[in-house]
């Protein structure tokens, strides 16, 4: 049986999109408002997903240690604590965009395989004997920020983090009172209630080469804001928002709507959008 494995590790580093081997117009033309020859720095944290099969003489798919020893050794040293456009040499003439330390990393946990296997041995000092997939990175580099890099897809998607707070009520016109009340029980209350909604914005594109950027994420947040924030937050959605007048604000429905919104607005291309409504129940929206 195949079974993926999760290990997440955390690095502090500075960076700044300004490049050495520009001249102080030349970055500012091309970073705009992210431009500065000044760093600043991210608690940064890498999740490196492996897939494999369990081993029945160990109970599983990889020791973690191998894992942790790698990762320690191939990323986080060189990493934690430095400047990552002063120190690590790959970035003197590139900039470190999520975008472009995800494609840094995978580099550097392929270096020796070939392909898209990362071979480990299931014993200590042992032959290898099974290979181990590496097929997916996610790097976070704010709470709200963060990249994936699917090995098997070969394909990148940058995802941003929002919240409105919104009051709506479950009810359809179509029931009796009774039956709205046995369908949404307290989500049907008359006066209505609200929620913090999370809203995780899902885009994908292609890497531009100058930049190492994939979308605008600034043009990002714009859409996001005009089409959806300052429309949806502190209102009632029954009322307050046109695209959901006469329908159940479900967070279906709601999550739907919002990716309609979307499409086609946002730089890149939209890929997904993942709605709470609570810690406790999300509803994801893919094309
Ligand atoms: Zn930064
Ligand atoms: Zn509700």
């Amino acid at each position: 049986m195949r079974v993926r494995m999760t290990r997440r590790v955390g690095f502090s580093s500075g960076h700044r999109y300004w490049l050495s081997t520009l001249t102080a117009q030349e970055n500012r033309a091309l970073f705009g408002a992210w431009a500065s020859p000044y760093s600043h720095g991210h608690n940064y944290f890498l999740e490196v997903t492996v897939d494999g099969v369990v081993d029945e003489s160990t109970g599983m798919v990889v020791n973690i240690k191998r894992v942790d020893d790698l990762l320690k050794d191939r990323i986080v040293s060189q990493f934690e604590g430095k400047s990552i456009n002063d120190e690590i040499s790959a970035f003197h003439a590139c900039s470190p965009t999520v975008e472009n330390i995800l494609l840094y990393i995978r580099q550097c946990l392929l270096r020796d395989e070939g392909g898209d296997l990362f071979t480990v041995s299931r014993t200590e000092g042992g032959e290898p004997s099974q290979q181990v997939h590496l097929v997916h990175l996610r790097l976070e580099e704010t709470p709200l920020f963060h990249g994936e890099l699917d090995l098997l897809e070969n394909k990148m998607t940058l995802t941003r983090i929002y919240e409105f707070a919104a009051s709506h009520r479950l009810n359809s016109p179509q029931m009796s009172e009774a039956e709205n009340i046995a369908l949404f029980g307290k989500c049907n209350n008359e006066a209505g209630h609200g929620h913090n909604y999370v809203l995780e914005v899902t885009v994908g594109g292609e890497v531009d080469d100058r930049t190492g950027m994939m979308v605008d994420i600034e043009r990002l947040d714009h859409v996001v804001k005009e089409r959806v924030l300052l429309r949806y937050d502190h209102k009632n959605l029954d009322v307050d928002v046109p695209e959901l007048s006469g329908r159940i604000t479900t967070s279906e429905v709601v999550a739907s709507t919002i990716f309609a919104q979307l499409d086609g607005s946002v730089p890149g291309r939209l890929e997904k959008i993942k709605l709470f409504e609570t810690a406790r129940n999300a509803f994801e929206v893919t094309r």
